[in-house]
């Protein structure tokens, strides 16, 4: 019986069948149960930021497991006021932002639903094409029918509006909306870029009318575009971010961010959690943290380059997204196929939309590392065809 199988007998059948069992990792590279290496240019969808096998990650890890794991949220420890303090440092001078901490992406949202319900109004505005995660409260933001359908009725009074559009936005907010709710650049929607303005717009739609502007950065956040965060060049200042996966660049950890009078929302009792926010995971953010910043010119560079690379090959119609964000829409459906031609020629991406293929590497790709990738396009693009 190979892992595989084992896999398919004793696990939910939530993914289908896994393609590959692997058992070690380096930088950019995987090795799977047959000792065959992958350029890994998913990256744990986006999370492994730093690179498999970071050592001053699993360092930070080993030393501070050994000290002190875990306490509950009855007390601090140092990790956890270190992470807070730079992430919040990131996003608004000292004292105007706080953090809470959770274990993941739809966690992070989940705790920043239950905030904006706190300013006394229940509207949200959401975006089509929008992904927010699997919990309930982080479902019904969530646009994608199918994930939707078998679970409702979901919690939440709604509205889904074209994504990039301000005047649709502008129609669906008013004093009624206790937030609105946008990817500064949706990723599972296959790396959809809005138009310019169009944050700034949200920012002063939602101040108009009193609604707070939520930014979920899970994906797009933490150096992925080359930036701290995604909405960072618009100018946007917005009043929530949502973080998670690169920022344990494995370890499980979200946060959620607030600014201003949001930041003060809750109180003590009205929000929770076990794990969240515990040394371990902080620590491992904030050796995760400390790696990235340094990496951001090069993220900017080596994404530009990689975009013009592409945007020259076969079957490639446009390359959109920034940084180390990427999608390339390809001339026809095949973006499946595409992604199954690669993996065994030996590379990892994936296909979230079907005529787009998503490429979301560790920061630290090099040019030399993605090479591989754009001399086997061709060959690629004719085995996704035939
Ligand atoms: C992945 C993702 C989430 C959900 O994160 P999980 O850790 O899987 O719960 C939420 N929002 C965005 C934009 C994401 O890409």
């Amino acid at each position: 019986m190979t892992w595989q199988d084992r896999y398919q007998a004793t696990l939910m059948n939530t993914f289908g069948p896994p393609a590959r069992t692997f058992i070690a990792g380096d930088g950019c590279y995987l090795t799977d149960a047959d000792g065959k290496r992958y350029l890994d240019l998913l990256a744990g969808i986006a999370v492994v930021a730093v690179g498999h096998g970071n050592k001053a990650v699993a360092e930070a890890i080993a030393a501070q497991a050994a000290r002190l794991g875990h306490v509950s949220n009855f007390f601090a420890t140092p990790p956890q006021v270190e992470l807070a303090e730079e992430l919040t440092a990131l996003l608004a001078p000292a004292g105007e932002a706080r953090a809470f901490f959770t274990n993941s992406g739809t966690e992070a949202n989940e705790a920043a639903l239950k905030l904006t319900r706190l300013t006394g109004r229940h509207k949200v505005v959401a975006a089509e094409g929008s992904f927010h995660g699997r919990t309930f409260g982080a479902l019904s933001l969530t646009w994608t029918e199918k994930y939707r359908r078998p679970f409702e009725p979901l919690p939440g009074d709604v509205t889904f509006v074209p994504y990039g559009d301000v005047t649709a936005l502008e129609a669906a907010v008013d004093g009624s909306t206790a937030a609105v709710v946008l990817e500064p650049i949706q990723g599972e929607n296959g790396v959809i870029v809005p138009p310019d303005g169009y944050l700034a717009a949200a920012r002063r739609i939602t101040s108009e009318h009193g609604a707070l502007l939520w930014f979920d950065e899970v994906q797009s956040g933490l150096g992925r575009t080359g930036e701290w965060f995604a909405h960072t060049a618009s100018g946007a200042a917005p009043d929530l971010v949502t973080l998670a996966k690169a920022l344990g660049n494995g370890f499980p950890i979200g946060a959620c961010l607030a600014r201003g009078a949001a930041a003060d929302l809750f109180t003590p009792g009205t929000h929770g959690t076990t794990f969240g926010g515990n040394a371990l995971a902080c620590r491992a953010a904030l050796a995760t943290l400390a790696q990235i910043g340094p990496l951001l010119p090069h993220v900017r560079e080596t994404g530009a380059w990689l975009a013009a690379q592409l945007a020259g090959l076969p079957g490639v119609v446009t390359v959109r997204g920034r940084g180390l964000f990427l999608g390339v829409v390809l001339d026809g459906d095949v973006a499946p196929q595409f992604q199954a031609a690669a993996l065994e020629a030996g590379i990892i991406l994936n296909a979230p939309r079907p005529n787009v293929i998503r490429l979301i590497p560790p920061l630290i790709v090099t040019r030399d590392d993605l090479a591989y990738l754009l001399e086997l396009w061709p060959t690629l693009c004719e085995a996704a065809r035939r």
